[in-house]
Parts: structure tokens; C-alpha cells; sequence
């Protein structure tokens, strides 16, 4: 255990305290959090690929929305070093993705052949100490009984932050930015992918991934994310869509 999540865990220590808000609970609560918490987050399953056109993606979802609590997991894993959440984070896309299966829904995500995390800046990596889409993806490969392949993408230029850029310059910024090497392009030939991130934004970084994985021979990609802001509620804003 590093430094940073000894603190994080004497600070919180797991199971007793509400993973969001912090509030005392119990330990038999569900992903570690208490009832308000829970009751605040927005679980549906997010049809990515048709929202954006994604043309990449054979499938994409999101599996929350992106309000205040939805964030504070996130947050918590990415940046005060509870790195525990990743393991509750990996329970609640697969219960998401058990449900899907019991709705009798398509659920492609269970039958792929490898999950592949969506790589961080190498700056970042050693900023944050992990990629927390690798942390996520090494519990969800045990819970499916799928194998991770955690270095399958490389950057291969250090791109420009994407803050603050349009959709349109952040795929030019992307453009090319990601390798694979030819010993991974075989193993991952033909197979199917389950590409996975923390969160979708506008879906510029996800796309060049699975392009990236696409041109190395693939054959197929589906994406899963915790979290997106692009939620079912978008659909009926438009306008607000279009003020961007
Ligand atoms: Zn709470």
C-alpha cells in the first residue's frame, strides 16, 4: 500500500464511512455508501455510441451519470489516493452489466476477449502513481473472468491538455497519439475488446483507442465507462447541446 492511500484509509478508514459524502454507515452497505449517497446517483446505462455516432465503438455505455456524487467516487480513486474505490467502482459496472443480462438486454461486454484500459499521460502516470482505468479493469477482469491487457496502448507523443479545447481540436490533438506494439496487435487480432475508462467527456480519447486497436487488427470494440454526463436526460435539450 502506498503512502498516500495509508493516509487516505486512516483518514476513511473503508466499509466505515460513506465512500461520497463520509457520513458513519455500516459495513454491509452497498459499494460503501449510505443511503442518501446512493439514492443521489443516477444508474442507467447509457447508449454512448448512438448519442455521439460513434462509429468505432460496436457498443458504448456509461453506466452513471456525471452529477456531484457520481464525481466524488471518481475523484476520490483519481485523486486522494483511494485507490479501494476502484474495487467498488469495478462492483457497480458489473451489476450494471448483470442487469442489463437479466432485462434480457444485448450485453456484449461480458463476451469479449480482453479488456484494454484506456491509457493516462505518462506525466500523469507518474503524477497520480496509477491509471486509474488499469486499477478499475483489474478487478472487473476477475468479476467477468476476462483478461486484462494492461499496456496494450501506448502514447506515443505527449498531447496538449485537452481542457478547454473544442470537440474539433481535441481529435486533431489526438490524432495518431496512441501505439500498439506488434506483439500485442497479435495477440489482439480479431479479438473482441472491451475498452474501458473512468469517464466519457466528449469521447475524443476513447475514439482514437479504438481506431488505434481497429487499425492494429481488432475485430471489435466496445466501450464501458463508469460515468458519463451524456445521460438519456440530454436527449431532450438540444438546444442546450447546441449552445456549446
Ligand atoms: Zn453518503
Amino acid at each position: 500500500m502506498r503512502l498516500a492511500e495509508t493516509i487516505a484509509d486512516l483518514v476513511f478508514p473503508q466499509k466505515l464511512y460513506c465512500n461520497c459524502c463520509g457520513k458513519y454507515i455500516d459495513e454491509t452497505r452497498t459499494y460503501g455508501l449510505c443511503d442518501h449517497c446512493i439514492k443521489s446517483m443516477s444508474f442507467n446505462m447509457n447508449n454512448l455510441r448512438d448519442i455521439d455516432n460513434q462509429i468505432y465503438f460496436n457498443s458504448a455505455a456509461a453506466v452513471m451519470g456525471y452529477g456531484l456524487y457520481e464525481r466524488q467516487l471518481i475523484f476520490g480513486l483519481k485523486y486522494n489516493g483511494r485507490t479501494h474505490l476502484a474495487r467498488e467502482i469495478a462492483d457497480i459496472l458489473y451489476d450494471a452489466l448483470a442487469a442489463q443480462l437479466a432485462e434480457g438486454k444485448e450485453c456484449p461486454w461480458i463476451y469479449d476477449d480482453y479488456i484494454v484500459p484506456v491509457p493516462i499521460h505518462a506525466r500523469k502516470l507518474k503524477e497520480r502513481g496509477f491509471n486509474q482505468a488499469e486499477k478499475i479493469g483489474r478487478y472487473l477482469s476477475k468479476r467477468l473472468d476476462i483478461p486484462m491487457v494492461s499496456n496494450a496502448l501506448t502514447r506515443t507523443r505527449e498531447t496538449e491538455a485537452q481542457r478547454g479545447l473544442s470537440v474539433m481540436e481535441r481529435e486533431r490533438n489526438l490524432t495518431d497519439a496512441f501505439e500498439i506494439s506488434p506483439k500485442v496487435s497479435m495477440l489482439l487480432k480479431d479479438k473482441k475488446i472491451l475498452l474501458l475508462d473512468d469517464i466519457y467527456t466528449t469521447g475524443a480519447t476513447s475514439k482514437e483507442c479504438a481506431k488505434t486497436l481497429l487499425e492494429a487488427g481488432a475485430g471489435r470494440i466496445d466501450f464501458l465507462a463508469l460515468s458519463s454526463a451524456k445521460s438519456k436526460r440530454h436527449e431532450n435539450f438540444p438546444c442546450k447541446e447546441g449552445l456549446k
